[in-house]
């Protein structure tokens, strides 16, 4: 259902299942519209969510309307808690026309300045429910979700894999990294913060010593000497360490050439990331814990970084996170989304991806669950040789399977309900 486009919906309200809908408008909307302009306007009547655990927590957020179609959005990481956000949202969604979404997700996000709007949880729900007012326009439109943000620059969207590996120099690297290469992707990423490595002294203090620092170069050393030459290397530091050691760490991975170093230290310190960029030719990378435009505005007037990586289905939506890239690309700052969602999500991610000029590389970090990931949607597999390739169906043009997708539903919440008048 959700994949048809609102011409077919049309034309099946004309038939004798129109009475199903119990849509007198849509038959007669048939008769003489012919255009969506001319077809009556769509009213949001409810917004449903269903709350699943992957990689992280993500809610899954689906607007519903008065003419038989819905649009279906992800938000991810910070989605903890946003049920009861998306159902204080709701007052400010139903009845309104889903077509006006900056509007509605501006009028949402003004409304909570004294509630967190400024980041956080009441972004990311947010976020997803702009990505489902997305899918929803472009359905009723019968457009691609990309067409709406301006068309594309690009057909195929590059995908780099996590390999959220615990240890690089054993087993899970000797069978991870030939899998990597033989699925055809050009990057990878690992992690170099390791809360259990023995070398610590103390288990709250992330700086690093000389023993952790041999140990992070090592690591990188092994996984570059077992990919090919060609592929591209990114290392995570996940914000926890200190200036001093992350300027250390950057100065000592020189010679490996990393496409990145990711989250040296805190995000929010800028000033001390601007100070290590400015000291290595590692290229600095940051951005998944930044939320909307205002995330990012000092980070690149100081030229802290070489790559932003807005999440996608926590900044802010589709939307936000082209305006992102586009403020990025008045710094000539190319953009490489830290994405960990389900296709839906990564999919809705591709659409702005393809729409910006500077796209660099997507995440994608399904890595350990490879079965749910090639189910999770009824078209199957998305990503080929380590592209996908963005849909032309209508909205986001993927649809749930909700057979498998429920298996990982969180007990005790709600799978897509109908909300209670
Ligand atoms: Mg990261």
């Amino acid at each position: 259902m959700s994949l048809l486009t609102r011409r077919k919906m049309l034309k099946n309200a004309a038939l004798p299942i129109a009475g199903t809908f119990a849509l007198p408008t849509l038959a007669a909307a048939v008769q003489d519209a012919s255009t969506p302009y001319q077809r009556p306007k769509l009213k949001i009547t409810d917004v449903r969510t269903a709350v699943v655990r992957v990689h992280g927590l993500q809610t899954h957020i689906r607007v519903y309307t008065d003419q038989g179609l819905y649009g279906q959005g992800e938000s991810t990481d910070a989605a903890v808690g946003t049920v009861s956000l998306i159902n204080q949202f709701r007052r400010f969604l139903v009845g309104q026309d889903p077509l006006n979404v900056d509007a509605l997700w501006e009028r949402i996000r003004v409304s909570g300045i004294f509630a967190g709007a400024q980041g956080g949880q009441y972004v990311t729900a947010l976020t997803g429910l702009e990505i489902a007012l997305w899918d929803l326009a472009g359905k009723a439109l019968g457009l691609p979700v990309y067409q709406l943000l301006g068309g594309k620059f690009r057909d195929k969207i590059r995908i780099y894999c996590d390999s959220d590996m615990e240890d690089p120099l054993g087993p899970e690297s000797d069978r991870k990294l030939p899998w990597i290469k033989n699925q055809g992707f050009t990057a990878m990423k690992i992690d170099l913060d390791d809360a259990s490595d023995p070398n610590r002294f103390d288990r709250v203090n992330w700086t690093a010593n000389n023993a952790e620092v041999d140990r992070m170069v090592n690591w990188v050393r092994h996984v570059r000497d077992s990919i090919p030459k060609e592929m591209e290397l990114c290392c995570d530091m996940h914000g926890r360490y200190d200036a001093g050691t992350a300027k250390r760490v950057a100065k000592e991975l020189e010679p490996f050439r990393l496409l990145w170093l990711e989250e040296p230290v805190a995000p929010e310190d800028i000033d001390a990331m601007a100070d290590i960029r400015h000291s290595t030719s590692t290229p600095i990378a940051t951005g998944e814990n930044l939320y909307m435009r205002w995330g990012y505005r000092e980070l690149l007037d100081k030229g802290a970084v070489d790559i932003i990586q807005p999440d996608i289905q926590k900044t802010g939506g589709l939307s936000e996170g082209r305006k992102i890239a586009n403020l990025a690309q008045t710094y000539y700052v190319p953009v490489a989304p830290h994405c960990v969602v389900s296709p839906i999500g990564m999919m809705s991610t591709a659409h702005v991806c393809a729409s910006i000029p500077n796209f660099l590389v997507c995440e994608w970090h399904w890595i350990n669950f490879p079965e749910l990931w090639k189910n999770w949607v009824k078209e199957g597999e998305i990503i080929q040789k380590g592209y996908v390739t963005v849909t032309d169906k209508p909205g986001i043009g993927l649809e749930m399977n909700e057979e498998v997708a429920q298996k990982s539903q969180i007990p005790g919440t709600t799978w897509f309900e109908p909300t209670k008048a």
